[in-house]
């Protein structure tokens, strides 16, 4: 599947997925100013256009983003060498939510949007820790 950010500057090619899950973790929320959609992409993701602008948001993550206009493009998992795409890139492309990760973290001022499988920050740590 295809998208691009604001401005068009950077195109983003993935795996076609209908899946996302939602993140309610604090760094997520302020970074974009609600959860992240997050599309977890098997497979390689490419960039074409301008390059993204990362920042390191921690020892083992960066995210990306338009230098341009500023459209949050990815959480690039750095060990797994893994891009989590912002669901909202693929505006082709409808998406089903199957996970809400870090609900210990969500706030009260919004509800939960599906009833799909619900994991807290320390679940999400211990799965991935494996
Ligand atoms: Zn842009
Ligand atoms: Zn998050």
């Amino acid at each position: 599947m295809k998208g691009q950010c604001l401005c068009g500057a950077i195109e983003i090619n993935a795996p076609s997925t209908d899946h996302i899950a939602l993140c309610h973790c604090s760094m997520c929320r302020r970074w974009g100013g609600g959860p992240m959609h997050a599309v977890h992409c098997e497979g390689d993701v490419s960039f074409s256009g301008a390059s993204p602008s990362r920042y390191p948001s921690s020892d083992w993550a960066e995210r990306g983003f338009c230098g341009q206009c500023g459209t949050h493009l990815f959480y690039y998992l750095i060990p797994a060498d893994q891009y989590i795409l912002s669901a909202g890139l693929f505006s082709e492309q409808s998406f089903t939510v199957d996970q809400e990760i870090f609900v210990d973290e969500k706030p009260e001022y919004y509800p939960f949007t599906s009833d799909s499988v619900k994991m807290t920050g320390a679940e999400v740590f211990a799965q991935y820790s494996q």
